[in-house]
């Protein structure tokens, strides 16, 4: 039998080469060490009387109960995604820590990218609970979740859709620059563009969102549609994913009725949001800096020379993936 360091330094590989945020990672190597402030735990310093879960009110938390085996926990993992974890079935009959050993052997980088985000957003979910009294429901967890395990580099749509990669720059006193790149399946540019706005706009989810309405309007004239629009802000992302505010709340803010047209605009064209990481979105954010020389400009199946280190960096990668399932 593997001695415990073995497995440790097996385990800590497998977590870390894992594509997630840095801060699931960190997560689940504490929660695979017991490291997590549960009931159980704290109940054992008498900081705490009891050790009853706070989100079912029936089993004991402890490391195990609070991420995989609560009721409410097992359907957002089931509920999640599109996930194949075999052993999430037969889960509650083993720890966490051993379920994690079995995870970094049998599944590849993504999934357990997926793995690390959902209990990360689970323990998000709980801590909420405990501390704010708030409630989130699955579709918040899953959404948390999903925002932290996108990948580092740029990766083409898949046949027949179009990507679009937009990015907002914004400079005091001159205005917010504006850039997006339609890419298709091959990861082949489209069109790529600049636009500048007088205006200067003080949140970047802001800038990001009118960016966004800019590139739906790009995609139009191109007669483009199954745009999947991405974006690296993820704030624009989160409220995106949320319930419209119900009509009975009267108070939008400017944020939200911007991500409403914009919602509007692509209804029926089959295009929706995604997020990426800033890594992923170098040409566009490139192009956005490059609003203040150009100003309003386009470009047909090219990007301007200056942003073209940063689409050949995107090629390699795609290369890189390529050659990594041949
Ligand atoms: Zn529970």
């Amino acid at each position: 039998m593997a001695s415990s360091s073995v497995i440790n330094s097996k385990v800590w590989k497998g977590i870390w080469r894992a594509e997630a945020s840095p801060k699931c990672k960190s997560f689940a190597w504490r929660a695979y060490m017991e490291e997590l402030p549960v009931k159980t735990f704290l109940l054992e310093k008498g900081v705490i009387e009891d050790k009853l879960c706070p989100c079912c009110g029936e089993g004991e938390e402890d490391t195990t109960h609070a991420l995989l085996a609560c009721e409410e926990v097992k359907r957002i993992w089931f509920v999640a995604l599109d996930l194949k974890v075999e052993s999430l079935s037969a889960a509650t009959k083993c720890s966490l820590s051993q379920w994690i050993e079995e995870c970094v052997s049998t599944l590849d980088k993504k999934e357990m990218g997926m793995v690390c985000a959902i209990m990360w957003a689970i323990w998000h979910r709980r801590n909420a609970l405990v501390f704010t009294e708030k409630k989130l429901d699955y579709a918040h967890v899953i959404a948390k979740a999903r925002s932290m395990f996108v990948p580092v580099e740029w990766q083409p749509p898949s046949h027949p859709n179009v990507k679009a990669n937009f990015a907002a720059a914004v400079r005091d006193n001159v205005g917010t620059g504006m850039g997006v790149i339609f890419r298709n399946s091959l990861g082949s540019t489209i069109a790529s563009g600049t636009s500048l706005l007088a205006q200067e706009c003080f949140e970047s989810q802001i800038a990001e969102t009118l960016c966004m309405s800019w590139a739906i309007e790009q995609s139009g004239e191109l007669g483009l549609s199954d745009v999947i629009f991405e974006t690296d802000c993820q704030r624009l992302y989160r409220k995106w994913n949320q319930e419209s505010s119900s009509s009975s709340s009267a108070y939008t803010t400017y944020f939200e009725s911007l991500v409403e047209d914009c919602k509007f605009m692509i209804e029926g064209t089959g295009s929706s949001l995604a997020l990426v990481r800033p890594s992923a979105n170098k040409v566009a954010q490139c192009l956005a800096t490059l609003a203040f020389d150009y100003g309003e400009r386009g470009w047909i199946e090219e990007v301007p020379q200056e942003a073209s280190l940063y689409l050949q960096a995107d090629d390699n990668a795609i290369a890189d993936i390529v050659a990594a399932h041949q």
